[in-house]
């Protein structure tokens, strides 16, 4: 593990994020928005760890834009923007919710505290479970539910999901912090009544590599090695690839690298009673003493 990457990339990804914060984006499209966010981490000199994801409302994870994406902001609107700053595969991963209507602003802050709460409580040789319960303890105080199947990660060279969750509830069993890795911690908001749980949606818009195995059509096989050659194993978006490919070929091909498994695609997760949610993020690497919480706004 290379402590020096994970805090440059950690540096760069809290910038990027309170620009995301102060800004006001109503009436901004989400391919604005998200064409905008990682053009901010690329010129700090950054990759991208995943497609800037610009999930509005009900939307709690993985909706990121398409291609000239129409969808735009409204004032009454709850958006969370995730985004991941990566320096040679080390990863920051991070998170803010933007909203201009007073009345779901209790959520936000929820999630930020429930946030906060967990990195007072981190070290090394805390137990996961733990930081599920004082998240949940947090948001239920405000009069929210937490999201129960949404959970923080440990985090790997090249890997956003290395194998760990850091669950938002209490739960029995888990594993306790060790301070040789990088986690990220995720606090899902959504109001009492919302049923606490996400469901995959339709739209499948986040793509990543699953295996290298070629797929015996010259063309797929193509795309395939352009994938990994700019993408390694981390997630990416179909408006990543049309810059090179042309767009109705690349979405055939894509779908084609999908059926053969060759790539993932991840759905878009949804609130199961279609509520509001909110969310805070950040990457952290626990110490003997506390933590160093790469993502800390400086
Ligand atoms: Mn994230
Ligand atoms: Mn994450």
């Amino acid at each position: 593990m290379t402590v020096e990457e994970y805090i440059q990339a950690g540096k760069i990804a809290s910038e990027v994020r309170e620009i995301v914060r102060g800004k006001n984006w109503i009436g901004k499209s989400v391919y604005d928005i998200c064409e905008e966010v990682e053009n901010e981490i690329k010129k700090r000199g950054a990759g991208c760890a995943f497609p800037v994801n610009a999930s509005i409302n009900e939307v709690a994870a993985h909706y990121t834009a398409e291609p000239n994406d129409p969808i735009t902001i409204k004032d009454t609107d709850l958006i969370k923007i995730d985004l991941g700053a990566q320096i040679n595969g080390y990863i920051a991963d991070t998170a803010v919710t933007v909203c201009y209507d007073a009345q779901f602003e209790g959520m936000v802050q929820a999630a930020e505290e429930a946030l906060s709460n967990a990195m007072s409580m981190v070290k090394t040789g805390v137990k996961a479970s733990d930081i599920g319960r004082t998240i949940e303890t947090t948001i239920k105080r405000r009069g929210f539910k937490p999201i129960a199947n949404l959970s923080g990660h440990s985090l790997d060279q090249y890997t956003i999901h290395a194998g760990k969750s850091i669950p938002n509830i209490w739960s029995i069993g888990g594993f306790s912090l060790s301070g040789n890795s990088a986690y990220a911690c995720e606090p899902f908001v959504t109001t009492e009544q919302g049923g606490g749980f996400v469901r995959n949606g339709k739209i499948k818009n986040i793509f990543a590599l699953n295996s290298r195995k070629k797929t015996k059509n010259e063309e797929a096989d193509r795309l395939l090695d352009f994938i990994w050659d700019n993408f390694n194993m981390l997630p990416f978006a179909l408006r990543w690839l049309v810059k090179d490919w042309e767009e109705k070929r690349a979405r055939e091909l894509l779908d084609v690298l999908v059926s053969k498994k060759a790539v993932q695609a991840y759905p878009i997760l949804i609130e199961v009673n279609e509520q509001r949610v909110a969310q805070a993020e950040h990457t952290f690497i626990p110490n003997e003493n506390g933590v160093t919480v790469t993502t800390q706004a400086q």
